[in-house]
């Protein structure tokens, strides 16, 4: 038995994404192998405050690491954000006998955590989102599995582009970030990629299809993320310009679905594995991640203030091989 820490809660919060399943089985099985009971919260917070509990045991995790979104529910819960909500959830820690909670999600799910942790009930974040945006780990859950799909749509596309000489602008996940947009559109081969994290130029795609159309190229994808937006436009304008049919295609939810690849299931692993090693050492108000292969925890409000370096050295790559 672990210190203090009996029982924990583990809550998915914020978007769903692949592999949220991994790290709670990952996290059930390591409390259990040290004798600390686990309760599944669902809902996320809202979940921690309506008491919507259930009892995790070794088989209640079996089976789901393959499963895409999270066998927990996800959901936003604003009434969390205020001290009557943060004190019911606290009341209800201490009536279920839960000493310490994972909480799965992004800056706004650690936030809460933070604010949990300071009401003394002991809390770990575990960054699981597809954007790749969380400041402290080179590694979220969910972001290896959400480009694999858009690499699998967008061959899909190629191979009707390329049937066709067509043009195909696809707009990808990613409000604040580029990193689906990035490396879907090195992975692929795409013509040209816009990222939020790079001004936008109409001028700049249009200069690059015509570059590649020199160099013998009959069929384009352009890749656009969310964040940037406009693909509708965008292929209004190509097609005006060239007179290549373009079609714009908005995958949107699709990505956040489907089984994990290996590299979420084995890293929503690692990190779950680690965020209970935390609890059970008596540390609270921790972000978990991952950094050049290592895993580290910051305090939550460091890790808030931590923004993350876009690779703009991978962005020069592909700019300079999708000549
Ligand atoms: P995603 O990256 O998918 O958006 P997220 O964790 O950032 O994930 P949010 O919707 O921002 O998603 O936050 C999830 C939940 O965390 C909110 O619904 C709310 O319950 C809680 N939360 C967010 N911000 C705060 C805050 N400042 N204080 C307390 N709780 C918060």
């Amino acid at each position: 038995m672990s210190g203090e820490i009996k029982k924990i809660g583990v809550l998915t919060s914020g978007g769903d994404a692949p592999g949220m399943n991994a790290a709670i089985r990952a996290i059930t099985r390591t409390a259990l192998a040290k004798g600390i009971g686990v309760v599944g919260v669902n809902r996320g917070y809202q979940g921690l405050i309506d008491g919507d509990f259930i009892e995790l045991g070794y088989t209640s995790v079996s089976r789901i690491i393959n499963r895409g979104g999270t066998i927990l529910y996800s959901a936003r819960c604003d009434e969390f954000r205020y001290a009557e909500g943060i004190k019911k959830a606290v009341d209800m820690c201490r009536k279920n006998g839960i000493d310490g909670i994972v909480a799965i999600g992004g800056d706004g799910t650690f936030r809460g955590a933070a604010d949990l942790s300071a009401m003394g009930i002991p809390c770990i974040g575990v960054p699981g989102t597809i954007d790749n945006d969380i400041g402290i780990s080179e590694y979220t859950i969910g972001f290896d599995t959400a480009v694999n799909c858009v690499i699998d749509m967008v061959d899909r596309l190629r191979d009707t582009m390329e049937s066709h000489h067509r043009c195909s602008v696809v707009e990808v996940m990613g409000r604040n970030a580029g990193y689906i947009a990035l490396y879907s559109a090195i992975s692929t081969g795409a013509t040209a990629v816009a990222i939020p994290e790079v001004e936008y130029k109409y001028e700049n795609i249009l200069q690059k299809i015509k570059e590649s159309q020199e160099a013998g190229k009959t069929h384009f994808i352009i890749i656009v993320a969310e964040g940037v937006g406009q693909s509708e436009q965008i292929a209004k304008k190509i097609e005006e310009d060239t007179g290549i049919i373009t079609r714009a295609t908005v995958l949107g939810h699709v990505q956040r679905g489907g089984s994990p690849t290996a590299n979420d299931r084995v890293n929503a692993t690692k990190i779950g594995h680690y965020a209970v090693e935390l609890l059970a050492n008596g540390l609270s108000n921790k972000v978990c991640g991952i950094q050049k292969g290592e895993l580290v925890n910051y305090d939550v409000q460091e890790a808030l203030k931590i923004k993350k370096s876009f690779p703009m050295d991978l962005y020069n790559i592909f700019i300079e091989t999708s000549k």
